[in-house]
Protein backbone atom coordinates (compact mmCIF):
# COMPACT_ATOMS: atom_id res chain seq x y z
CA UNK A 1 0.00 0.00 0.00
CA UNK A 2 1.26 3.39 -0.86
CA UNK A 3 2.63 5.68 1.78
CA UNK A 4 -0.94 8.05 1.46
CA UNK A 5 -3.18 4.75 1.98
CA UNK A 6 -1.39 3.75 5.20
CA UNK A 7 -2.15 7.29 6.44
CA UNK A 8 -6.30 7.56 5.48
CA UNK A 9 -6.24 4.37 7.15
CA UNK A 10 -4.69 5.92 9.68
CA UNK A 11 -6.93 8.62 10.00
CA UNK A 12 -10.14 6.47 9.77
CA UNK A 13 -8.47 4.62 12.23
CA UNK A 14 -8.19 7.33 14.86
CA UNK A 15 -11.47 8.91 14.14
CA UNK A 16 -13.31 6.10 14.49
CA UNK A 17 -11.43 5.56 17.88
CA UNK A 18 -11.84 9.42 18.93
CA UNK A 19 -16.08 8.42 17.96
CA UNK A 20 -16.19 5.50 19.57
CA UNK A 21 -14.71 6.84 22.83
CA UNK A 22 -17.32 10.00 22.37
CA UNK A 23 -14.85 12.31 21.72
CA UNK A 24 -17.43 13.22 18.97
CA UNK A 25 -20.71 12.52 18.19
CA UNK A 26 -23.15 12.41 15.02
CA UNK A 27 -21.25 14.76 12.05
CA UNK A 28 -19.26 16.95 14.70
CA UNK A 29 -15.60 17.43 14.30
CA UNK A 30 -13.05 17.11 11.64
CA UNK A 31 -9.25 16.12 11.05
CA UNK A 32 -7.13 16.56 8.38
CA UNK A 33 -3.22 15.32 7.77
CA UNK A 34 -0.25 17.00 5.70
CA UNK A 35 1.12 14.71 2.74
CA UNK A 36 3.73 15.45 1.03
CA UNK A 37 1.32 16.49 -2.12
CA UNK A 38 -0.99 18.51 0.04
CA UNK A 39 -3.60 18.21 2.65
CA UNK A 40 -5.87 15.07 3.46
CA UNK A 41 -9.07 16.15 5.13
CA UNK A 42 -12.44 14.11 6.41
CA UNK A 43 -15.17 15.45 4.21
CA UNK A 44 -17.85 17.56 5.25
CA UNK A 45 -20.72 16.05 6.79
CA UNK A 46 -18.89 12.63 7.42
CA UNK A 47 -19.22 11.29 10.80
CA UNK A 48 -15.76 9.86 12.37
CA UNK A 49 -16.98 6.72 13.12
CA UNK A 50 -17.54 6.20 9.63
CA UNK A 51 -15.28 6.98 6.85
CA UNK A 52 -14.49 5.46 4.20
CA UNK A 53 -10.48 5.94 3.56
CA UNK A 54 -10.77 6.81 0.24
CA UNK A 55 -13.53 9.26 -0.04
CA UNK A 56 -11.41 11.27 2.49
CA UNK A 57 -11.00 14.90 0.92
CA UNK A 58 -7.64 15.53 -0.48
CA UNK A 59 -6.54 19.46 -1.27
CA UNK A 60 -3.51 20.54 -3.00
CA UNK A 61 -0.75 22.42 -1.48
CA UNK A 62 -2.73 25.37 -2.55
CA UNK A 63 -6.03 24.11 -1.33
CA UNK A 64 -7.57 23.07 -4.55
CA UNK A 65 -9.76 20.05 -4.02
CA UNK A 66 -7.90 17.41 -5.72
CA UNK A 67 -10.27 14.16 -4.96
CA UNK A 68 -12.37 12.51 -2.41
CA UNK A 69 -15.95 14.23 -1.14
CA UNK A 70 -16.13 17.94 -0.34
CA UNK A 71 -14.05 19.10 2.32
CA UNK A 72 -14.99 20.04 5.85
CA UNK A 73 -16.61 23.52 6.38
CA UNK A 74 -14.32 24.18 8.71
CA UNK A 75 -11.10 23.52 6.52
CA UNK A 76 -10.18 27.41 7.41
CA UNK A 77 -9.66 26.70 10.71
CA UNK A 78 -6.79 23.48 9.65
CA UNK A 79 -5.18 25.47 6.88
CA UNK A 80 -4.26 28.56 9.63
CA UNK A 81 -2.14 26.18 11.48
CA UNK A 82 -0.41 24.76 8.61
CA UNK A 83 0.53 28.42 7.64
CA UNK A 84 1.12 29.61 10.18
CA UNK A 85 3.32 26.60 12.76
CA UNK A 86 6.06 25.46 10.44
CA UNK A 87 6.30 21.43 11.40
CA UNK A 88 2.52 21.06 12.04
CA UNK A 89 1.62 17.68 9.91
CA UNK A 90 -2.10 17.30 11.94
CA UNK A 91 -4.64 19.11 13.16
CA UNK A 92 -8.06 17.65 14.86
CA UNK A 93 -11.37 19.96 16.03
CA UNK A 94 -13.90 18.06 18.15
CA UNK A 95 -16.59 19.35 19.94
CA UNK A 96 -15.47 17.42 22.32
CA UNK A 97 -18.21 17.66 25.72
CA UNK A 98 -16.18 19.38 28.67
CA UNK A 99 -13.69 21.14 26.39
CA UNK A 100 -16.87 22.49 24.76
CA UNK A 101 -18.35 23.23 28.50
CA UNK A 102 -14.75 25.56 29.24
CA UNK A 103 -15.52 27.76 25.53
CA UNK A 104 -18.93 28.73 27.29
CA UNK A 105 -18.15 29.76 30.24
CA UNK A 106 -17.85 33.94 30.88
CA UNK A 107 -15.06 33.35 33.76
CA UNK A 108 -11.53 31.42 32.08
CA UNK A 109 -9.20 33.15 31.71
CA UNK A 110 -8.72 34.15 27.71
CA UNK A 111 -5.12 34.12 27.40
CA UNK A 112 -4.67 30.89 29.39
CA UNK A 113 -8.02 28.40 29.56
CA UNK A 114 -6.26 25.21 30.30
CA UNK A 115 -4.57 26.02 34.00
CA UNK A 116 -1.46 23.40 34.52
CA UNK A 117 -3.39 20.76 36.15
CA UNK A 118 -1.01 17.80 35.30
CA UNK A 119 2.17 17.31 33.91
CA UNK A 120 0.77 16.02 30.79
CA UNK A 121 -1.37 18.78 29.63
CA UNK A 122 1.15 21.22 29.46
CA UNK A 123 3.78 18.72 27.72
CA UNK A 124 1.36 17.87 25.09
CA UNK A 125 -0.98 20.77 24.53
CA UNK A 126 1.06 23.94 26.00
CA UNK A 127 -0.99 27.38 26.83
CA UNK A 128 -4.23 27.02 24.84
CA UNK A 129 -6.04 30.56 23.95
CA UNK A 130 -9.68 31.00 23.77
CA UNK A 131 -10.41 32.62 20.26
CA UNK A 132 -13.78 34.60 19.39
CA UNK A 133 -17.01 33.36 18.66
CA UNK A 134 -17.62 33.03 14.74
CA UNK A 135 -20.50 30.93 12.64
CA UNK A 136 -18.76 27.64 12.25
CA UNK A 137 -17.67 27.38 8.47
CA UNK A 138 -17.24 31.63 8.33
CA UNK A 139 -13.53 31.79 7.11
CA UNK A 140 -13.03 34.51 9.57
CA UNK A 141 -12.51 31.88 11.70
CA UNK A 142 -8.82 31.25 9.75
CA UNK A 143 -7.99 34.63 10.14
CA UNK A 144 -9.02 34.76 13.98
CA UNK A 145 -5.72 31.79 14.03
CA UNK A 146 -3.31 33.36 11.62
CA UNK A 147 -3.57 36.45 13.76
CA UNK A 148 -2.06 34.35 16.85
CA UNK A 149 0.86 34.25 14.64
CA UNK A 150 1.52 30.37 15.61
CA UNK A 151 2.10 31.37 18.91
CA UNK A 152 -0.76 28.51 20.16
CA UNK A 153 -0.49 24.65 19.19
CA UNK A 154 -4.06 24.70 20.75
CA UNK A 155 -6.95 26.70 21.17
CA UNK A 156 -10.55 27.07 21.99
CA UNK A 157 -13.38 28.38 19.88
CA UNK A 158 -15.45 30.09 22.21
CA UNK A 159 -19.02 28.25 22.45
CA UNK A 160 -17.72 25.92 19.58
CA UNK A 161 -14.95 23.77 20.81
CA UNK A 162 -11.17 22.67 20.92
CA UNK A 163 -8.39 22.75 17.87
CA UNK A 164 -5.39 21.10 18.18
CA UNK A 165 -2.47 20.59 15.95
CA UNK A 166 0.81 18.77 16.68
CA UNK A 167 3.49 17.29 14.13
CA UNK A 168 1.93 14.20 13.42
CA UNK A 169 -1.70 12.11 13.66
CA UNK A 170 -1.52 10.31 16.27
CA UNK A 171 0.52 12.52 18.39
CA UNK A 172 -2.75 15.21 18.16
CA UNK A 173 -4.81 13.17 18.73
CA UNK A 174 -3.44 11.86 22.15
CA UNK A 175 -3.02 15.66 22.57
CA UNK A 176 -6.63 16.42 21.95
CA UNK A 177 -7.94 14.02 24.46
CA UNK A 178 -5.60 14.78 26.79
CA UNK A 179 -6.97 18.27 26.25
CA UNK A 180 -10.50 16.87 26.61
CA UNK A 181 -9.54 15.01 29.85
CA UNK A 182 -8.44 18.29 31.80
CA UNK A 183 -11.20 20.00 30.64
CA UNK A 184 -13.18 17.01 32.72
CA UNK A 185 -11.00 17.91 35.57
CA UNK A 186 -10.87 21.55 35.64
CA UNK A 187 -15.10 21.03 35.45
CA UNK A 188 -15.03 18.39 37.98
CA UNK A 189 -12.57 20.58 39.98
CA UNK A 190 -14.21 23.89 40.09
CA UNK A 191 -15.41 25.33 43.41
CA UNK A 192 -12.92 23.03 44.64
CA UNK A 193 -10.00 24.64 46.04
CA UNK A 194 -7.04 23.44 43.88
CA UNK A 195 -3.40 23.14 43.87
CA UNK A 196 -2.21 23.90 40.32
CA UNK A 197 1.58 23.44 39.01
CA UNK A 198 3.50 26.42 39.71
CA UNK A 199 5.37 28.81 37.01
CA UNK A 200 9.10 26.85 37.96
CA UNK A 201 7.58 23.70 37.57
CA UNK A 202 5.61 24.62 34.31
CA UNK A 203 9.29 25.66 33.45
CA UNK A 204 10.85 22.76 33.83
CA UNK A 205 8.40 20.66 31.52
CA UNK A 206 8.72 23.13 28.85
CA UNK A 207 12.41 23.16 29.29
CA UNK A 208 12.80 19.22 29.10
CA UNK A 209 10.03 18.32 26.95
CA UNK A 210 10.13 20.77 23.92
CA UNK A 211 6.52 21.17 23.16
CA UNK A 212 5.92 20.73 19.62
ZN1 LIG B 1 -16.74 22.67 14.79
Amino acid sequence: MSAEGETRLELARLSKSLFDRGFSVGSAGNISVAVPDGLLITPTNSCLGFLDPDRITKLDADGNHVSGDAPSKEIFLHRAFYETRPGTGAVVHLHSTFATALSCLTDVDAEDCIPPLTPYVVMRVGRVKLVPYVRPGDAKAGDLIRDLRGAHAAVLLANHGPVVSGKDLRSTVFAAEELEETAKLIVLLRNSPTRLLNSEQVDELNRIFAAY
